[in-house]
C-alpha cells in the first residue's frame, strides 16, 4: 500500500470513501509517524486513542452510509484550542496541567465533521513569537535542512508545531491561529499552505486569548484545496463569540478555480523594502508573472501607512495581551506558587514570575506601560488611529484591485538562537503579515519556490474582507504554476 502519511486531506477523504483503505489504517499510520518523530518536538500531548476512536466511528459511518465531510481524516490541534479532557497549555508553564472542561468551537466543529485528533501541537508560548523558541515545552525543530547542512532550522511561529508536523507528514492538516502572521509565516518557512480567514469567520470561543481584536484561527495543510476543506469545517457563526460573523459559510472547495481572468491583482509598492533579499524580490516577480499567466491584470497600488504597521501592532497586541493574561493569577487555572506564609499579592507575583516565559513577560510589561494613565494617549490611542489608517489604505487599494500579492516573509527559515536574543529582529519577521491582521483581512501563504539553499519561500495573497474565495483561487493559480515538489526529509 502507498504510504498513507504522504496523502493530504482531500486524498485521504476521497480514498477512504472509495474504499482504498480504512480510517483505522490512516489513523494508525499517522499515530506511528507522530510516535516516531519525537526529535522534532512538534506535539506537547499525543492523543492516539482520540484519532483511533474517530477512525473507528468513520469506518462504521462508511458502512452505514452516513459519512461526514472529514470522516477518516486525522488532524493536529494547536495547543491554543481548548480540548475537553485533554491538557491545553498555550505552551506555557502557567497552564501546565490545565484540563479544560469544555471544547473550543473550532475544534468541536472539526470533531462534528468527523475528524480525529492526533494530539496537541507545540507553539510559541501564548502564540507570541515567530520561531517556536518561546514554548515552555522546548523548541520545535523544522524537518527542513539547508542543502549540505545539518543545522537545525526553526519552523516559524507561533504555529510552528503545526507547520513542522505537516511538513514532516505527521499529520495531513492542522489548526493554526494568526494574530500577526502566525499561520502565514510558519507556512512559508516549511513549504506548506495556510490561510487566515477574515476576522470573525472562525469563533474565538475556547481559543486561549492573546490579542482578541486580532486573533483568528485558520487551517494549515499541504495545499490550497486542503485548506479550503478544513476552513469550511472550522468556520461558523457562534453566538458565544461577540465578534463572530453571522454569515453562512461558503462552499469554498466547490468554487475553487485557478482561472483569474477578470481579476486585478495589486502590487503594493511599500512592500518593496530597502535591502530586500534579492531572492525574495525574484520570487515576488515570479508570482506576478504567474498571476498574469492565470489571466489576472496587474496594477500598482500604494499602502502608504505600511511602515507604521509593525510599531502599531507591537503596541496593540501587547496591550490586549496584558489585559487578557491578567486572569492567570494562581487562583483559577493551572500553576499556583504559594510560598510559605505568603499573602494573596505574593501568590500572584510568585505564580506569574514562575509561570510566564520571558517573551510573555516582555509583552505584558510593554502592554501595561502603553495602557497606563500617563501613556495611554501617547501610545495606545495613536496606535489605534494608525490601525484605522492602515485599514483605510487597504480599502482605497481595493478600489482599483481585487487582491494583493506580496512575499510572506522577508527571509527563509533561520536557525534557533539566531534571532532569539534580539526581539526587534524577531518582530521584523512579521513585517509583511501584520498589516492584513490589523485590517482583519483574509490572507494566505502558499509555497512559491526554494532559495539557493533549497529552503521554501512563500507568496502571500491578501483579499477583501469575506472574499476568501478569491484568495484561495489565486493561491491555487500559484500552486499550479509553482509546481512546488520539494519535500522535507522524513523523520521516522
Ligand atoms: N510573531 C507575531 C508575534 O509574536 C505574531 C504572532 C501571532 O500571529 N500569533 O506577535
Amino acid at each position: 500500500m502507498t504510504d498513507l502519511t504522504n496523502l493530504g486531506v482531500a486524498a485521504i477523504r476521497d480514498g477512504f470513501r472509495a474504499g482504498d483503505f480504512t480510517a483505522r489504517e490512516v489513523a494508525t499510520a499517522f499515530n506511528d509517524a507522530v510516535a516516531g518523530a519525537k526529535a522534532l518536538n512538534t506535539f506537547i500531548v499525543e492523543t492516539p486513542d482520540h484519532a483511533l476512536a474517530a477512525a473507528d466511528q468513520a469506518d462504521k459511518d462508511r458502512a452505514a452510509g452516513t459519512l461526514k465531510p472529514l470522516s477518516g481524516v486525522p488532524i493536529g490541534m494547536k495547543d491554543l484550542f481548548c480540548t475537553k479532557g485533554v491538557q491545553t497549555t498555550a505552551a506555557s508553564h502557567i497552564l501546565e496541567g490545565f484540563i479544560p472542561q469544555y471544547e473550543s468551537t473550532v475544534s468541536s466543529n472539526l470533531w462534528a465533521a468527523g475528524a480525529g485528533m492526533l494530539g496537541k501541537l507545540n507553539m510559541d508560548q501564548f502564540a507570541m513569537g515567530s520561531s517556536n523558541e518561546t514554548s515552555a515545552f522546548g523548541n520545535v525543530i523544522s524537518p527542513w535542512r539547508a542543502k549540505g547542512s545539518n543545522r537545525d532550522l526553526v519552523p516559524g511561529g507561533s504555529s510552528g508545531g503545526t507547520s513542522s508536523a505537516i511538513a514532516a507528514r505527521l499529520c495531513p492538516a492542522a489548526t493554526g491561529t494568526d494574530t500577526g502572521g502566525s499561520i502565514r509565516q510558519p507556512a512559508a518557512f516549511t513549504g506548506i499552505s495556510g490561510i487566515k480567514p477574515t476576522y470573525g469567520r472562525c469563533s474565538r470561543w475556547g481559543v486561549i486569548a492573546f490579542a482578541s481584536s486580532l486573533d483568528q484561527a485558520g487551517p494549515m495543510a499541504h495545499d490550497v484545496r486542503d485548506c479550503a476543506i478544513m476552513l469550511e469545517s472550522m468556520a461558523s457563526f457562534d453566538p458565544k463569540d461577540s465578534t463572530s460573523l453571522n454569515l453562512p459559510v461558503p462552499n469554498w472547495e466547490a468554487a475553487l478555480s485557478s482561472d483569474l481572468r477578470g481579476k486585478r491583482v495589486g502590487i503594493p509598492k511599500e512592500y518593496r523594502m530597502d535591502g530586500m533579499d534579492p531572492e525574495i524580490e525574484a520570487l515576488w516577480q515570479q508570482g506576478i508573472a504567474w498571476m498574469k499567466d492565470a489571466g489576472a491584470e496587474i496594477v500598482d497600488v500604494s499602502l502608504p501607512h505600511t511602515k507604521y504597521a509593525l510599531p502599531a501592532y507591537y503596541i496593540i497586541a501587547p496591550a490586549e495581551c496584558s489585559s487578557n493574561l491578567a486572569r492567570y493569577d494562581g487562583v483559577r487555572y493551572g500553576l499556583r506558587d504559594l510560598p510559605d506564609g505568603a499573602g494573596l499579592q505574593d501568590m500572584y507575583a510568585a505564580t506569574r514570575a514562575a509561570g510566564f516565559g520571558d517573551e510573555v513577560k516582555r509583552r505584558i510589561l510593554i502592554g501595561t506601560y502603553v495602557l497606563s494613565a500617563g501613556f495611554y494617549d501617547a501610545y495606545f490611542t495613536q496606535a489605534a488611529k494608525v490601525r484605522t489608517l492602515i485599514a483605510q489604505d487597504f480599502e482605497k487599494a481595493f478600489a482599483s484591485c481585487d487582491l494583493l500579492l506580496a512575499p510572506t516573509t522577508p527571509t527563509a527559515a533561520f536557525s534557533p538562537g539566531e534571532q532569539s536574543d534580539n526581539p526587534i529582529a524577531m518582530y521584523l519577521n512579521d513585517v509583511f503579515s501584520v498589516p492584513a491582521s490589523l485590517a482583519g483581512l483574509p490572507a494566505m501563504s502558499v509555497p512559491g519556490g526554494v532559495n539557493k539553499d533549497g529552503l521554501p519561500l512563500g507568496l502571500q495573497i491578501i483579499g477583501k474582507a469575506l472574499d476568501e474565495q478569491s484568495v484561495l483561487n489565486a493561491g491555487l493559480a500559484i500552486e499550479q504554476r509553482a509546481g512546488f515538489t520539494a519535500r522535507a526529509e522524513k523523520w521516522w
